[in-house]
């Protein structure tokens, strides 16, 4: 490939990113309600949405509610197929670790994430997983996509959380 389209491929992926980052921030005041309002989509070579998961750790009162292994697991399924090598997973703040881990077992291609998350992240914020030693296939990662929209949705998601404590 020469390397004007290469660079003309990669602004479109930019592009078709920041979309589905648009739209994961448009319904986070609906997901917000009752969780922390976090929304992951895995999108499939072709440019469709074949997984869409939102945090239901409250709601389900489950440990591994966690937005990206709920939208893993539909787009598996509908997949039919655990191997994710020509998918990118999107997700407003950086996954945890154990959502890392579970990406870099699923052997995800592409991972694009909004905020940077310094307390819990896996992709560098923390440890980054998809350059350790125990992760075996090359993922790209791409953090802060609408890093300022991401981070103040967060933000006033935990002050509103704190002013009805
Ligand atoms: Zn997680």
């Amino acid at each position: 490939m020469n390397h004007d389209v290469e660079i003309q491929n990669k602004k479109i992926d930019d592009l078709n990113y920041i979309k589905w980052m648009k739209c994961i921030l448009r319904r986070s005041d609906e997901v917000g309600k009752r969780e922390l309002p976090i929304t992951a989509f895995i999108i499939d070579d072709k440019g469709r949405c074949i997984g869409r998961g939102s945090n239901k750790r409250e709601t389900n009162n489950d440990p591994l509610g966690h937005a990206e292994l709920i939208a893993l697991r539909q787009a598996s399924w509908i997949k039919n197929d655990w191997r994710f090598n020509e998918c990118s997973l999107i997700v407003n703040l950086e996954p945890c670790t154990m959502c890392a881990a579970a990406l870099v077992q699923a052997r995800m291609g592409h991972v694009i994430f909004g905020a940077k998350d310094i307390k819990r992240g896996g992709f560098g914020g923390t440890i980054d997983l998809s350059k350790h030693v125990s992760a075996h296939h090359r993922m790209n990662v791409i953090g802060g996509i609408l890093d300022n929209e991401c981070k103040k949705k967060l933000k006033i998601w935990f002050k509103k959380l704190r002013s009805q404590k």
